[in-house]
């Protein structure tokens, strides 16, 4: 291990907890470090990098972008991002687009539009309802929508207008729903939660609720979008439409940038309402572009529902015969393994030693999201690998 996780201690806030690896090369679904070693990178830069690392789809465009035209501002037209909006528009049951440039931000100018939805149509209603062990970003607001009370312990006062309640509880959002709400906001699939996966027909109760009280039903599909569970969004594999979405992560294929989508009727926003300098900025859309683009194409979503599938039937038969995993979960390439005891930080660092890199979700278990275009073979020496840091491990 180099200087540079010195190099770090010393200068850079601590507000993560890294695994001591420095990552400096990325192709595909490995990645090496800085002594040369190989990994599997079944974290994907955290659901960022579904055509996997640095692919030459996304990396073209970049070069190509990058000597043409780096930024101008939302004051003029730039021809990638409109072609995005465009894409993004036709591919969605959504009619337009606001880009930004994180999970966080999307999520809080779904909830700007969601308040001017409230105001003009429902008597001035401003509230949001979320789910507990959401996770919506880091902002202050956005951490109000966040349900997990270690994330907001040490930032009240928190923003108003956000209520918290049990995911996976209609009752639970009835109750909640008075004259001051204005939408229900959800993810799809709960990803930091630990892969929580909607209960049967939890969604369409939303649905049906938010249709009969006029509320906008918001998904944040930061996480799930661009295949990851297997349809380019995941709303299309729950078979429920909201009425806006909000998009970051794997949207810029590696490259910083977020969106929010809605659909005609909802998009209140007027000019002056809503901006950002870096929204939009033409070489992540041309990115971000590329990357959509491929993605469509070439049906990367069929086939990370197919790999999917097969890495989630290989997860099951491990646990078929190890007691100490007690749950495999998940959709598409959006999967979590949970262990009987808190042990995900040790499986994580002995597979880092076995060359696969994975996110400890909770303290009981592993997250696992490869890029999309990951191979049988891949996730054959994955397993492999999985199981041998699960011995030394557990
Ligand atoms: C990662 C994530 C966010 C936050 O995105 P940032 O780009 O980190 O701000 C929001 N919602 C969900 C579901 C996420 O997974």
């Amino acid at each position: 291990m180099s200087t540079w996780r010195e190099v770090e201690a010393k200068y850079y806030m601590q507000t993560v907890r890294r695994q001591p690896v420095v990552i400096v090369r990325g192709q595909g679904t490995k990645v090496w470090d800085e002594d040369g070693k190989e990994y599997l990178d079944f974290t994907a830069g955290w659901a960022v990098n579904n055509l996997g690392h640095s692919h030459p789809a996304i990396v073209a465009a970049i070069r190509e972008q990058a000597g043409t035209l780096l930024q101008t501002s939302n004051q003029f037209y730039t021809v990638p991002q409109l072609q995005l909006a465009q894409l993004l528009a036709e591919q969605s049951c959504m009619d337009r687009v606001f880009f930004c440039n994180s999970g966080a931000e999307a999520n809080e100018g779904a909830v700007k539009l969601a308040r001017k939805y409230g105001r003009l149509f429902r008597n001035g209603a401003y509230e949001v309802i979320t789910a507990l062990n959401s996770f919506h970003g880091r902002t202050l607001a956005m951490v109000a929508a966040t349900g997990q009370p270690h994330y907001q312990e040490t930032w009240k006062p928190l923003p108003e207008g956000f209520v918290n309640v049990e995911y996976n509880d209609l009752e639970a959002i009835r109750k909640a729903t008075t004259d001051r709400t204005c939408a229900v906001m959800l993810e799809p699939v709960q990803g930091e939660a630990g892969v929580i996966m909607p209960s049967e027909g939890y969604l369409k109760a939303v649905r049906e609720w938010c249709d009969e009280q006029g509320l906008l039903l918001i998904f944040d599909e930061v996480q799930t979008g661009f295949g990851r569970l297997g349809t380019l969004f995941g709303y299309e594999a729950l078979g429920v439409e909201p009425d806006v979405m909000s998009l970051a992560k794997a949207l810029g294929g590696g490259v910083p940038i977020g969106a929010f989508m809605a659909k005609e009727q909802y998009c209140v926003l007027e000019p002056g309402d809503h901006g950002s300098t870096f929204g939009g900025n033409v070489l992540a859309c041309a990115a971000a572009y590329a990357s959509t683009k491929y993605m469509v194409d070439n049906d990367i979503p069929a086939r990370a529902a197919e790999s999917g599938a097969y890495l989630k039937q290989q997860l099951e038969g491990l646990r078929s015969h190890d007691p100490s995993i007690v749950d495999v979960r998940g959709m598409g390439l959006l999967l979590a393994v949970e262990f009987s005891s808190d042990v995900s930080a040790k499986v994580v660092s002995a597979c880092n030693e076995e060359g696969l890199l994975l996110n400890p979700v909770r303290p009981n278990a592993i997250r696992m999201y490869p890029p999309l275009t990951v191979s049988r073979e891949e996730i054959d020496l994955g397993v492999e690998r999985l199981v041998r840091g699960l011995q030394k491990a557990v």
